[in-house]
């Protein structure tokens, strides 16, 4: 027991550097520890409302601290006081709290891709309604828009454990509206959204042709706006995309901060990609990783569907060790799914710029200098190689809107001087590889 009481000390003070001092004192402080044998160590709380929270948000962190303190894995048992709280067969008090606690600031990769969508939400987080009121995230789906908006949630939850957050989708908020009304607690209903300090609604595209829904939302966010509360809302689209959305709900929602999420570029790609591994305690070779960032390139989600199915895979075949073989295996489906770039004339210039190390649009410019003829010419050459519609005058056209005899030539040239010259095949080689990647 003595030895118990020890290592709950330095496991508490562990637990101190990770987390906020209010979240120290409203869920560690209370804990017992209460017994320790050789594989499992139980601590005591006093309510059942303390184990929701920390089985929900705080159970992983106490066991790794556990672990770095005694250098080994135990399991860990939370019980409840009997004494002071846990009438046998009252229902168990359950706390409204549909945010997922893996949504935070610190498991979002931040990239070129959404960093100012990031940084609005922090500063959200941080200044309730001081900042951005409301705030708009959008974009494609799987880019972590619920994320973000479910880390302001939990930032907020965090810091200011007595103020009302409420988390809902548009969809949701409809049919709460619907049984409100019939039921007639529409007061009830009100009384649930126009008393919160934040609020964040996901997926606010679902509002679209719903005119009683946007009606009722419409002054749900006068009142919370007006009192100051903070709104965080989501979407696929830019509100003004919104179809038959009420032009009044457009301004609104246009009135503090439309901010984007893209799909994230390649090294973001890499960058999550590593944090899922580690978080799933897999050892992954780069060469995979890199295959994986190579080839999975639609969303988030895809990206962690990709680990998931390796974990799967892993699991049927009974080891840890990940080759490339069982990768792909793993991946096929998602790697058929994912949508092929099409080359268009745009796209082969680009690649053509981008190998030479040319600024955008050099080579459609009217310039005739040395450094933009050869990689003009190889460009036209690609053109007539891959484009579905290769005529000549369509690629002078591309190209700047040349003649379609100076098309026709250059090709000409870049076909004859391939028979001789291995580098330039090399080139040629090289860029049409980078553009049929995508
Ligand atoms: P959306 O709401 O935009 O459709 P989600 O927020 O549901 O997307 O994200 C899909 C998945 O991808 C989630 O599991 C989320 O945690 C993860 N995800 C998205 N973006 C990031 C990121 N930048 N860093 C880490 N995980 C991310
Ligand atoms: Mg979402």
């Amino acid at each position: 027991m003595e030895e118990l009481k020890r290592i709950w000390k330095k496991v508490s003070e562990e637990l101190a550097k990770d987390i906020t001092t209010v979240s120290y004192d409203s869920w560690i402080k209370p804990i017992t520890p209460e017994a320790i044998d050789e594989n499992k160590i139980t601590l005591k709380v006093p309510f059942p409302i303390n184990k929701t929270m920390i089985m929900t948000k705080y159970i992983s962190l106490i066991e790794s601290c556990v672990e770095a303190v005694t250098l080994r894995k135990f399991e860990i048992e939370v019980i409840v006081d009997d004494e002071e709280g846990n009438v046998p067969g009252a229902d168990p008090i359950t706390i409204e709290n549909t945010l997922n606690s893996k949504y935070t600031f610190s498991s979002f990769v931040v990239g070129n891709n959404n960093n100012l969508a990031y940084v609005a939400s922090l500063a959200v987080a941080e200044r309730p309604a001081k900042t951005y009121n409301p705030l708009f995230l959008y974009g494609g789906s799987g880019l972590g828009k619920t994320h973000l908006m479910q880390a302001i949630g939990n930032y907020y939850r965090e810091n200011y454990p007595k103020k009302k957050v409420l988390y809902t989708t548009s969809e949701k908020f409809t049919y709460e509206l619907v049984t409100a009304i019939r039921e007639k607690t529409n007061q009830a209903f009100r009384n649930k959204y126009r008393k919160v300090d934040l609020l964040l609604i996901d997926d606010v595209q679902f509002f679209a042709n719903k005119e009683q829904s946007q009606e009722e939302f419409f002054h749900t966010f006068n009142a919370l706006f007006e009192k100051d509360k903070q709104i965080v809302l989501t979407c696929d689209r830019l509100p003004s995309e919104i179809p038959q959305l009420e032009e009044r709900l457009v301004t609104r929602f246009n009135m503090g901060l439309v901010a984007d999420v893209q799909p994230p570029d390649y090294e973001t790609r890499m960058a999550i990609l590593k944090n899922k591994i580690e978080s799933e305690y897999l050892s992954v070779d780069d060469e995979i990783v890199e295959f994986i960032a190579d080839s999975v390139k639609s969303n988030v989600r895809d990206l962690e569907g990709a680990v998931k199915r390796i974990l799967v895979y892993a699991g049927i075949k009974r080891t840890n060790e990940i080759s490339m073989e069982l990768a792909t295996v793993a991946l096929r489906d998602i790697l058929a799914s994912q949508p092929k770039r099409a080359i268009t004339a745009k796209v082969i210039i680009d690649e053509v710029e981008k190998y030479f190390r040319l600024s955008k649009g050099s080579i459609v410019s009217p310039r005739r200098s040395k450094d933009v003829a050869l990689p003009r010419q190889v460009g036209m050459y690609i053109c007539r190689e891959l484009l579905d519609d290769p005529s000549f005058p369509k690629i002078g056209e591309e190209f700047g809107g040349r003649d379609h005899t100076t098309a026709m030539h250059n090709v000409k040239k870049i076909t004859n001087d391939l028979k001789s010259d291995k580098d330039l095949e090399n080139t040629v080689n090289e860029i049409i590889s980078n553009i049929r990647k995508g």
